[in-house]
């Protein structure tokens, strides 16, 4: 029996916010339209701006928050604005 292998921080949590490496301080609890409530952790930024009322999308999918020019996916086949 080895005692050997890679330790995995167990209680490290990263901010759900798409692209946000900060590991995550506090819940934030995200409303969806279709799936309706879901709790995900935040840093305290993230945690700050999403209190303030800033938009966000969340994906269920993922299981990530989208903000700012995130919301916005490019739209196929736009040809500028
Ligand atoms: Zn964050």
């Amino acid at each position: 029996m080895s005692m050997s292998g890679a330790q995995v921080p167990g209680d490290m949590l990263q901010c759900q916010v798409l692209r946000c490496q900060r590991r995550a301080t506090r819940s934030f609890v995200v409303e969806d339209e279709i799936w309706g409530l879901a709790e995900v952790a935040v840093c305290k930024h993230h945690g700050a701006v999403l209190d303030s009322g800033y938009s966000y999308s969340y994906n269920h999918e993922d299981n990530v928050i989208y903000m700012g020019r995130d919301l916005r996916s490019p739209e196929p086949g736009g040809s500028g604005a």
